[in-house]
């Protein structure tokens, strides 16, 4: 029986996404040969490529200013190449959790940082707020959900300067003004489709300011001329991220997806305030719809039996990050609230047998 599978990234997908992807591994559109061995090259491939630009750019209803681009590297090469195509003189970041402290350390190897707020003294529990953006950077760079922690920004800043989000684990779970971005990105392997591509949304207006010659690998504008075919592109990862783009859009998109994942955060959400057994982690105004993060508040007494309840219930990748501990249930897109039931189930058995 398939596993109600909570991990934090590569995560779920939906089955029908999985079933396609499969098939068109042993035999793509009946055609002989397998999604894995056709040239990137052919028409069959470029079609592939064209859909997934242009149903990512409808279902974030972006304008023409915006490129969607597929690339290599993850979430994590972004945080160099951010730096490398924008940074002039100076960048404004903000530090709200592991990912974002590492794209810090990354864009200060490349020229000026401002650190404008951080909730690390606090152990990255809330979004920072309430900080002042100086009108003279070249961007701001936020993280809209912070993975380990378990935070998401509600509101985004309101500002002149161009902002870049890290989305990595909330792209297109909500309905957001996707316009407002710079630049966001997104490794694929949790809200989007398997790991290996990163989808990285580029406002072009902010390209071929900065004067650097850059290596053709980092610079932006040369995927967009290239329509992210500068190189081979991870034709599997694609083609799945395709599929799960044309499920999303069958789930009413971005507003359908959102009302689904709100049901499933207040389900669980609910039963951590309510079990005396568990405490969450965060500020509750911060709390992610995506990645749920809780304590047993006896660990000592009850963590050995709760492991051994949520195994038997068929669910898998509920261990909270390496250096957070706890539990961390991830509940992307694909999870379905018989999932998120069948964990609360387990948290209710626990109270009960107690
Ligand atoms: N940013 C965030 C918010 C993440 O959660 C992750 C991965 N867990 C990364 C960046 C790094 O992504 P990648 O592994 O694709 O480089």
């Amino acid at each position: 029986m398939k596993k109600y599978n909570f991990s934090a990234g590569p995560s779920t997908l939906p089955e029908e996404v999985i079933q396609q992807a499969a098939q068109a591994v042993l035999d793509f559109n009946n055609n002989g040969t397998s999604l894995i061995e056709i040239s990137h090259r052919s028409k069959d491939f470029i079609a592939i490529m064209d859909e997934a630009r242009s149903l990512a750019k409808k279902l974030m209803k972006l304008d023409d200013h915006h490129e969607v681009l597929y690339l290599q590297g993850g979430a994590s090469l972004q945080f160099t190449m951010i730096p490398y195509n924008l940074l002039k003189s100076k960048a404004a970041y903000i530090d709200s959790g592991n990912f974002a402290s590492v794209a810090i350390k990354e864009a200060e190897k490349i020229g000026k940082i401002e650190v404008l707020a951080s909730s690390k003294q606090d152990k990255y529990t809330y979004i920072p707020k309430g900080y002042t953006i100086p009108s003279d950077v070249d961007y701001l760079h936020i993280t809209s959900n912070n993975t380990v922690y378990g935070t998401e920004i509600k509101t985004f800043p309101e500002t002149d300067v161009p902002i870049v989000c890290d989305m990595s684990s909330d792209i297109l779970s909500r309905s957001i003004d996707y316009n407002k971005f710079a630049i966001s990105y997104a490794g694929a392997q949790k809200n989007l489709g398997p790991a290996g591509v990163t989808m990285v949304v580029v406002d072009k207006r902010y390209l071929g300011i900065t004067g650097r010659n850059l290596p053709s690998y980092l610079d932006y504008e040369v995927h967009i001329a290239k329509e992210s075919m500068a190189n081979t592109p991870p034709v599997f990862a694609v083609y799945t991220t395709l599929l799960n783009l044309r499920w999303l859009e069958k789930q009413g998109g971005t507003e359908g997806i959102e009302k689904k994942n709100k049901v499933k955060a207040e389900l669980l959400y609910n039963e951590i305030d309510r079990n005396p057994l568990f405490r969450g982690v965060c500020e509750k105004e911060d709390r992610s719809l995506m990645n749920v993060c809780f304590f047993l508040n006896d660990e000592e007494k009850y963590k050995a039996k709760f492991d051994q309840m949520w195994k038997d219930a068929n669910i898998v990748g509920v261990g909270g990050y390496r250096t957070v501990g706890g539990y961390r249930a991830s509940i992307y897109n694909a999870m379905p609230l018989e999932g998120v039931q069948a964990l609360v189930n387990v948290m209710k058995e626990l109270e009960k047998t107690a």
